[in-house]
């Protein structure tokens, strides 16, 4: 079986189109069926990796080194399909192998436009998601933006090919839109019937709506919303508001039976659903008990999306050690220039269980970060470092320790006497900044007696990497001379993978290169985020 759902967006962005797309994926893997999931975007950057976090929110890394949208975190996080840089289209992927195409002449003559070239890449790469996997089912592919967007047109035009080639049963369009809530509480749906219309000029009639409002719609409303639109009045649906956990949402969707609505229409017969994993995520979610307090501290804090997957771990592992994992998102220039770190951090400020330094690029921030560092070891406060965070530890551990004063990194200060961590040796004459850090999943072995191998309870793990710099090799022996445990290593030896602060002196102190947070799942948190706020707890009970 191959069918293809195609999520689309209207109203206005931000409504939780991802998170309604992987619920979907989550509902239809409850009733044993294999999903693999798509995320088309149209903005012409190839990957994500070149963007700000303002302009993109976090870059989410996949096994096989592809930088791509947050979204994929979400699929990632709510269903278990496989996801590589196939299951990542852009606008930009799209137009780099048509215009290599044309230039190798594959396109015998003719005149290359965007129907039918751009759509047939667009709908070949769809096709080749669905063709990996012998036992795939169903794709779901969720075209960013708004219906409406210039940028999403070729995107809409493939899925509406798509709908008509494949048929109705095997190809069917959920659109998500918004109802607002104006003066008096009052529900519009104007804004809604607009977005249908705006889909039907594309060609495309949705077969499913899902509204997001504040509230469950009523009956009324929702048949009203079917009589301007097309749809079925049992294929309408909301996503309300929720104020407990996106976790939910799988939940609120099963309640009002929009699997059994997609599989009728699919015609899909399947066995019934099992939502015991979600039951439990609930379950978790109702019984946490008291709260431990993390400061997160880096920069573009400003900004949810920047860490979602570094927050969403931090949130698993509060429901398997059952506490409220309560943040402070801190930006490091505020500890920047000022010596009182503990009236901000301690007691009498923030009063902080833990930190955590997660990972970033660039020079602005970083005497905070490492500000943060040193309070943490000599307040002996659980500190974990991801990447960036690594590299800050040593920077704290050489400066203050080894009383390297000027030690850095050469990414901020390339003429430092102390460049205690410095470039890959392959990064050396890398020119293109696109795709060319070091990149996806690789092994790492932990040593024993460290903070890391007891996470893990294993010798060799494999994580996924996203950097350029590192631990510099030339200051092993001083590093470990003075006392700083290199608790892990790549698996031939030459880089290291996770630092730790002397287990006699500081009770977890714990950084490493790579990124954990991309594997952390709301059943199975990422092993190292589990212990940080175990460690965390136990400090603070004393
Ligand atoms: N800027 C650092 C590097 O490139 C850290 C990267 C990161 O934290 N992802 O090595």
């Amino acid at each position: 079986m191959n069918k293809f759902i195609f999520v689309s967006g209207g109203v206005c962005s931000s409504l939780g189109k991802g998170v309604a797309a992987s619920s979907i994926g989550a509902l239809l893997e409850s009733r044993g069926l294999n999903v693999r999931m798509v995320k088309c975007d149209p903005y012409i950057n190839v990957d994500a990796g070149t963007m700000s976090p303002y302009q993109h929110g976090e870059v989410y890394v996949t096994d096989d080194g592809a930088e791509t949208d947050l979204d994929l975190g979400n699929y990632a996080r709510f269903t278990k399909g496989r996801l590589s840089l196939a299951n990542s289209i852009t606008t930009g992927q799209v137009y780099e192998s048509v215009i290599r195409k044309e230039r190798e002449g594959k396109y015998l003559g003719k005149c290359v436009q965007v129907i039918p070239h751009i759509t047939d890449e667009i709908k070949s790469r769809i096709l080749t998601v669905a063709n990996e996997d012998t036992d795939n089912d169903i794709v779901i592919i969720e075209i960013g933006g708004t219906v409406g967007d210039i940028e999403s047109i070729p995107f809409l035009e493939a899925a509406r090919q798509m709908i008509h080639e494949q048929g109705k049963k095997n190809a069917i369009s959920v659109h998500l839109t918004l109802i607002p809530e104006v003066a008096c509480g009052e529900l519009k749906t104007k804004p809604t019937q607009h977005s249908v219309k705006t889909m039907l000029e594309t060609g495309i009639q949705p077969d499913i709506l899902i509204c997001r409002s504040p509230v469950m719609l009523d009956e009324p409303t929702c048949r009203k919303i079917a009589q301007f639109t097309n749809v079925d009045r049992d294929a309408v649906f909301t996503s309300p508001d929720i104020n407990t956990t996106i976790y939910q949402i799988p939940m609120v969707f099963f309640d009002q039976k929009l699997d059994e609505v997609i599989l009728r229409k699919m015609g899909i017969e399947s066995r019934h659903a099992d939502m015991r994993p979600w039951h439990s995520v609930m379950e978790k979610f109702a019984s946490r008990q008291g709260k431990v307090r993390i400061g997160v501290i880096g920069k573009y804090m400003d900004i949810n999306d920047t860490y979602i997957s570094l927050y969403a771990a931090l949130f698993h592992a509060g429901l398997e050690n059952g506490v409220n994992v309560e943040l402070e998102k801190l930006d490091s220039s505020a500890l920047e220039d000022k010596d009182n770190t503990d009236d901000i951090l301690g007691k009498n400020g923030l009063n902080l269980d833990g930190i955590l330094v997660p990972g970033g690029f660039g020079q602005r921030g970083i005497n905070g970060m490492v500000k943060a560092a040193a309070w943490a070891r000599e307040n002996k406060k659980p500190y974990f470092g991801i990447c960036l965070g690594m590299q800050i530890m040593v920077i704290e551990w050489a400066r203050n320790v080894l009383k390297w004063t000027d030690a850095d990194s050469t990414e901020f200060s390339p003429d430092s006497k102390h460049p205690v961590v410095s470039l890959l040796v392959e990064q050396v004459n890398v020119k293109n900044y696109g795709g060319t850090m070091r990149l996806g999943a690789s092994e790492t072995v932990n040593e024993e007696g460290s903070h890391i191998m007891a996470a893990y309870g294993n010798e060799k793990i494999i994580e996924r990497h996203r950097h350029r710099y590192e631990f510099s090799n030339q200051y092993r022996n001083e590093m470990t001379n003075s006392g700083l445990k290199l608790a892990a290593f790549n698996s031939d030896g030459s880089l290291v993978e996770c630092i730790e602060w002397p287990h006699e002196d500081h009770p977890w102190g714990c950084a490493v290169q790579f990124h954990p947070e991309y594997k952390s799942k709301p059943n199975k948190p990422s092993p190292l985020f589990k212990d940080f706020i175990a460690a965390c707890i136990k400090e603070q009970k004393g």
